[in-house]
């Protein structure tokens, strides 16, 4: 008997050995997301899904297509259909769903991965072009619930082709939210609606600096963000009271500097910028002696406490910070700033 438990005992370890082997390997991570964000009825529509990271051998693609009435109510849910299977694929991975879908629907698809042993789901749902239901953002992008996660409108300025709009936002979801390397790890934590009324930026150093809100300003209370891209190059601002801020609609480190202000409530890293101290986890402190105790629990030192230019406010984050940096470039957060993110994300997740 003892025989026989040490042979058993080899042939876990070599199991196990194997499964250490693969777990070499690293775990798959990937994003997905279709082109045209908002298609019109017929249009063609491509699924693609990229690889960040990992060892990937399996993926399914699953359709469900949802007729909708102009109450935004569903009249009508088609079977669940498999699109297409890829064994060992090559990436980016895309299906082009010729003649796409009709007018009024929601179709919701579903991309299976499968990898070291684990599997997860990309479950995304958008609506086409028109969307029925009068005053409302078109849902464009859906992954979760609206109360517990991120929603961020995309309303068009006066000054933008509708059509650049519509390419603008799914190179802005796809490079710039599932881009930056901190906040993709939250892709289940961002809802994207595109409005159908118009709103215009103002320019904050030579207008008046609030922005023309579009006519159905009333119905997007549930947005914790609201961007206006635009055309012109202008100095882009936020207002925080309304969630609402502009972007150049092909400026990515603008854009994600100005939903940092809405989202999370991060302050500007930059003398001359607004400044203020939040009550938990703030990346701007009111004194050098509260920056420099705060610093190891923010994994800094307190000599990283510095003042920002001479505003008499400090912080800890270098600065290739995003809060510091706005413009073409795309700079990652820094770990002050994660911290209040991963808090506003899991109180979002509670519904607050
Ligand atoms: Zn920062």
């Amino acid at each position: 008997m003892l025989y026989l438990d040490k042979k058993i005992l080899l042939q876990l370890c070599a199991v196990m050995a194997m499964l250490s082997l693969f777990s070499c390997k690293p775990d798959p991570e990937t994003f997905a997301i279709h082109t045209p964000i908002y298609p019109g009825s017929g249009e063609n529509v491509t699924f693609s899904l990229k690889k960040i990271d990992g060892n990937v051998e399996n993926v399914k693609l699953y359709e469900t297509v949802q007729a909708i009435n102009a109450s935004g109510a569903v009249t009508g849910t088609s079977a669940t259909v498999l699109l297409q299977e890829w064994n060992n694929p090559g990436f980016p991975i895309q299906f082009v769903k010729s003649g796409g879908y009709a007018s009024n629907r929601i179709v919701n698809y579903r991309f299976e991965v499968y990898g070291n042993d684990k599997h997860y789901t990309h479950d995304i749902k958008f609506a086409t072009r028109p969307y029925p239901v009068s005053n409302q953002p078109a849902p464009v992008y859906i992954v979760g619930d609206i109360n517990n996660v991120l929603n961020l409108v995309f309303i068009p300025d006066t000054d933008m082709n509708i059509n650049t709009f519509y390419n603008a936002v799914k190179v802005d979801i796809d490079e710039v939210f599932h881009g930056e390397d901190y906040i993709r790890r939250f892709r289940n934590s961002y809802n994207f609606f595109i409005n159908p009324f118009t709103g215009h930026a103002h320019d904050y150093d030579t207008e008046t600096r609030d922005h023309e809100i579009p006519s159905n300003w009333d119905q997007l209370s549930f947005a914790q963000g609201k961007v206006i891209l635009h055309n012109r190059d202008i100095r882009d601002f936020a207002e925080p009271d309304k969630l609402l801020f502009s972007a150049e609609h092909y400026v990515k480190g603008t854009l994600l500097h100005e939903s940092g202000h809405n989202f999370y409530r991060l302050a500007d890293e930059y003398g001359g910028g607004v400044h203020w101290q939040e009550s938990e986890l703030p990346n701007n402190w009111s004194s050098l002696s509260a920056c420099q105790s705060a610093a190891a629990g923010r994994g800094m030192s307190s000599a990283d406490a510095h003042q920002m230019g001479t505003s008499g406010w400090y912080k800890l984050c270098p600065a290739s910070c995003v809060m510091e940096s706005s413009g073409t470039a795309m700079h990652p957060y820094e770990r002050p700033c994660r911290d209040r993110i991963l808090y506003s994300i899991l109180h979002r997740a509670g519904g607050e």
